[in-house]
């Protein structure tokens, strides 16, 4: 019987650098993935020298599907922060934060598997 140290829910960016982690350290390391995986050759045909135009080819629908919290109600006493134009007004007429259509990704890799490729410098403080 293989002995497992640790599950790790998700093959993400935070859960496979959890599960790294963990067995860099020693740690057998059972890492659970709901989607499937992709093979770069023949899934996102990168032989092509246009493969960057087309869509991601997700074997799993993706678009708006959502893995964050519900949205926050914004406070009356910000409301001048609030986008807006001249021409038609404030962008949110609602009374919470609005989500876009954020697109996680379900499949080995997460949502790193069609992220757009911009690397984010921490602050600082949290390094
Ligand atoms: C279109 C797009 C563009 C982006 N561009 C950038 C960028 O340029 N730069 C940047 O820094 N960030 C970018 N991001 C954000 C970045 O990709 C995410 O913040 C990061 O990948 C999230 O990692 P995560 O591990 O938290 O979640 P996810 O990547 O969403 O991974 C969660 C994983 O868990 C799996 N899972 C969920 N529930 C279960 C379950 N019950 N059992 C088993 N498996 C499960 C899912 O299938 C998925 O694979 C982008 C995101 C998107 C959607």
């Amino acid at each position: 019987m293989v002995q497992i140290d640790a599950i790790v829910i998700g093959s993400g960016a935070g859960g496979a650098a959890a599960a790294w982690a963990l067995a860099e350290r020693g740690a057998s390391v059972l890492l659970l993935e709901s989607g499937p995986a992709y093979d770069p050759f023949s899934d996102y045909r990168l032989d092509r020298p246009d493969w960057a135009l087309d869509e991601f080819p997700a074997k799993v629908p993706v678009f708006n599907r959502q893995t964050v919290a519900p949205s926050q109600a914004l406070e009356p006493k910000w409301t001048g922060l609030n986008s807006w134009n001249k021409v038609a007004g404030r962008y949110n007429r609602g009374d919470r934060r609005l989500n876009g259509g954020y697109s996680h990704f379900v499949g080995l890799g997460g949502s790193t598997l069609h992220f757009t490729g911009e690397a984010h410098r921490l602050h600082p403080a949290a390094i």
